[in-house]
């Protein structure tokens, strides 16, 4: 599933061929993906101008110069594709695509049909049911220490629920929060509201970093990936713990850790039906 570093992948290489552009041609293929898409979709981007590209939360938005916005999202296996010229024949996913004047075309591709395509404007863009309850950009300074404490004080949820919940912060994904509390030395499995201040003033900038590095990598696949398949925002990275079950922890030997080496396991285990994994013994 795109995550976070994913989508903002993706927004990087659109971006480029989609920004001061006119969008010539749009075709769609279908009624709806996940939800209905608006029945004058193709009339009101027709002919319109993209002046601004970027992403919220995992949604792309698209804002045009008539003040109109294309909200899109990739569910679970949505995927942008981006062709010079021509494009190859549409396959049987390819459900929407976007023709500029400036000779690149955009397709997306929604095997599973999780995804979604809107319009709104830019007024109306806040409250939009998608986005009116979405909690600050992780990478932002709204998402700061002491707002984590204030989002973390009474839940009893566990630290991870916490942290995937959406109106505390916005994208994070079950991968990335895994990371984070294992480089944080917080327990998945820990009551958020006992997560102590000096942690969260930790969580931060873990959080930030995790999602960083994500993202540069995605940014350095964007070349290769544009030249070989024309796909956007798939990248391969390596975890510290994620997917790791049954080997040794070994955390700390990375620059910056304790000086010894954990010699803890890692261990899966569900939380709210998906597989967290952590190493009991750091993580606390
Ligand atoms: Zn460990």
């Amino acid at each position: 599933m795109p995550e976070l570093p994913e989508v903002e992948t993706v927004c990087r290489g659109l971006r480029p061929k989609l920004e001061g552009r006119v969008l010539t041609r749009v075709i769609q293929r279908r009624p709806d993906l996940r939800f209905p898409i608006p029945p004058d979709f193709v009339e009101r981007l027709q002919g319109r101008r993209i002046e601004s590209l970027r992403r919220r939360a995992k949604f792309i938005l698209a804002t045009l110069d008539d003040d109109t916005v294309l909200i899109a999202h990739l569910g679970m296996s949505g995927r942008m594709t981006l062709h010079e010229g021509l494009p190859p024949p549409p396959g049987p996913h390819d459900h929407v695509e976007f023709v500029t004047d400036g000779g690149w075309t955009v397709r997306f591709c929604d095997p599973r049909r999780f995804g979604l395509v809107d319009l709104t404007t830019t007024q109306a863009l806040g409250q939009h049911r998608m986005l009116r309850d979405l909690g600050p950009e992780p990478l932002s300074d709204a998402f700061s220490p002491d707002y984590l404490d204030r989002a973390l004080a009474g839940r009893r949820t566990p630290i991870k629920a916490a942290l995937l919940d959406q109106k505390v912060v916005a994208g994070l994904g079950n991968i990335y929060v895994c990371e984070a509390l294992f480089r944080a030395s917080v327990s998945p499995r820990r009551s958020a509201h006992t997560v102590p201040g000096s942690r969260t003033q930790k969580l931060v900038p873990i959080i930030q970093a995790v999602l960083e590095e994500a993202i540069a990598a995605g940014g350095s696949s964007l070349r290769d990936y544009v030249q070989a398949t024309g796909e956007l925002g798939y990248f391969q990275h390596r975890w510290q713990v994620y997917g790791r079950e049954g080997e040794p922890c070994g955390y700390g030997v990375a620059p910056g850790g304790p000086n010894r080496a954990c010699d803890g396991v890692i261990r899966r285990i569900a939380q709210s039906g998906r597989s967290t994994f952590y190493c009991g013994r750091h993580q606390r």
